[in-house]
C-alpha cells in the first residue's frame, strides 16, 4: 500500500516534512484543511521510535485540529508539528528558531504553538524567525500565554454540563472524580474539582506531580493500572490518548468521561462501545477546546481574558447540544460531534 492509499492518510490537504543538516532538526508538519482559515496547531517534540510514527501523529492530530477548532467556533483550519528528537542531539536555541523558519516557509497556512515537549520559552525562539506562532507570554488582561489553565477550564465546565445531563447533578459537590494525570491541565482540573466540593482520586506516573496533587486537595492516590475501573461518579482522563479502548470500556465504572487528552477514543468503534454501555462520553476534541480558544484570541490580537472566558462558556451549551443530539438519534457522542464538525467545514468549503 502506497502512503496516499492508507485511508488514514487521505483527507489532508499536505504534509511537509522538512530536514537541516546544521542542527540536525527533523520536523514534519501536516496541514489538514484550511477550509476555515489557517490552520492551527501545537507543535510537539517527541521521541519517536521511526519518522513513519512521526508523520502517522501528525496526521492524526492534525485532522483532530480541524475537528477541534471547528467545533470551538474558530476562523481556523486544523494542522499539527512534530519534531523528532534523538538524545544525541537535544536540541539548542537554533534548532528553534530553525523549525520558526520552516513554519514562515509556509507562509502563515500553519500556525504553531506548544504542545507536548514544547515550552513557552521554545515558542518565543520561533517567534523571533516568523509570525505564524501564538502561545506566547501576553501582556497583562490580554488573552493568550499557556493554554493549560484554560484547557483545564473547559474541561471543569463540560464536566459540569454532562453530569448535569446524566446524574442530574447541580454541581460537582460530593461527585467522585477519578482524574488520570494530573500534570498541567490535570492538576488545574483537580483544583477546580476540589474546590466545588469534589471527591478526588487520582494517579500518575510522575511522583512529584502526583504528591503534589495529594498535598494540595486531599486525593486519594490509585496506581496507573487501576485509574480508569475506579468505583466514581466521573472519570477525567488527562494524560495519553487511546485509554478508552475495547480492552479498558468493559472494566469503566464511571457514568460520565470527559478530559483534557486528545484522542481519548483508541477507535471509532469506542465511542459505540460507550454508548452501549450507557456511559456518556464528552467528545475529547468539544470539551478540551480551552486552550485552543486561548491560542487563537492571542493570534488574532487586541482579545482580552475576558473574551477567552466568554468563548470556553460556550463549551458546556455545546456538549449538552451533542448529549441531547446523541440521546434523540441513538448514535454515539463522538458520531455525533464529527458530523457536526464535518459539517461546519463542508459548509466553510463550498463557499465560493
Ligand atoms: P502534561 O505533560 O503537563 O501532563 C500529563 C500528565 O500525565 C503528566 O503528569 C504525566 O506524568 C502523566 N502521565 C503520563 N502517562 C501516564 C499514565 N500512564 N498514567 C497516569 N498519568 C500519566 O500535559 P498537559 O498539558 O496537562 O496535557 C494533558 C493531556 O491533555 C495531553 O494528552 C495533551 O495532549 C492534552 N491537551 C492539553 C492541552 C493543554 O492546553 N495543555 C490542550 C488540549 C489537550
Amino acid at each position: 500500500m502506497t502512503f496516499f492509499e492508507n485511508p488514514e492518510n487521505r483527507g489532508h490537504e499536505s504534509i511537509h516534512q522538512f530536514c537541516d543538516a546544521q542542527t540536525g532538526l527533523i520536523a514534519i508538519i501536516a496541514i489538514h484543511s484550511t477550509a476555515l482559515g489557517p490552520a492551527a496547531g501545537g507543535c510537539r517534540m517527541w521521541r519517536y521510535d521511526c519518522e513513519a510514527d512521526a508523520t502517522r501523529d501528525a496526521l492524526r492530530l492534525a485532522r483532530g485540529m480541524t475537528y477541534k477548532n471547528a467545533m470551538a467556533g474558530l476562523p481556523l483550519g486544523g494542522g499539527k508539528a512534530v519534531i523528532l528528537t534523538d538524545p544525541a542531539s537535544p536540541p539548542t536555541d537554533e534548532t528553534f528558531r530553525t523549525f520558526g523558519r520552516f513554519v514562515d516557509s509556509l507562509g502563515g497556512r500553519y500556525i504553531t504553538a506548544e504542545d507536548v515537549g514544547i515550552s513557552v520559552d521554545n515558542m518565543r525562539l520561533v517567534q523571533q524567525v516568523t509570525p505564524f506562532v501564538a502561545g506566547l507570554p501576553p501582556a497583562e488582561g490580554s488573552a493568550g500565554g499557556d493554554p493549560s489553565p484554560w484547557t483545564a477550564d473547559g474541561v471543569f465546565l463540560g464536566l459540569c454540563a454532562a453530569v448535569k445531563h446524566r446524574l442530574g447533578a447541580d454541581s460537582m459537590d460530593k461527585l467522585r472524580v477519578a482524574v488520570q494525570g494530573v500534570g498541567k491541565v490535570g492538576y488545574d482540573l483537580c483544583r477546580q474539582l476540589h474546590a466545588a466540593g469534589a471527591t478526588l482520586v487520582i494517579s500518575d506516573v510522575n511522583d512529584k506531580n502526583l504528591e503534589r496533587a495529594q498535598a494540595d486537595f486531599g486525593a486519594r492516590l490509585v496506581t496507573p493500572e487501576n485509574i480508569l475501573f475506579e468505583e466514581v461518579d466521573v472519570l477525567a482522563p488527562c494524560a495519553l490518548g487511546a485509554v478508552l479502548n475495547a480492552d479498558s470500556i468493559p472494566r469503566i465504572k464511571a457514568a460520565v468521561i470527559g478530559g483534557a487528552a486528545n484522542n481519548q477514543l483508541a477507535t471509532e468503534e469506542d465511542g459505540k462501545r460507550l454508548f452501549e454501555r450507557n456511559i456518556l462520553y464528552a467528545p475529547d476534541y468539544v470539551i478540551n477546546g480551552g486552550g485552543i480558544i486561548s491560542v487563537s484570541l492571542e493570534y488574532m490580537g487586541d482579545k482580552t481574558e475576558a473574551d477567552t472566558r466568554a468563548q470556553i462558556a460556550l463549551i458546556p451549551g455545546r456538549l449538552t447540544g451533542i448529549f441531547v443530539e446523541s440521546e434523540k438519534q441513538q448514535i454515539p457522542t463522538n458520531e455525533i460531534a464529527d458530523s457536526m464538525a464535518e459539517a461546519i467545514v463542508a459548509a466553510a468549503a463550498a463557499q465560493p
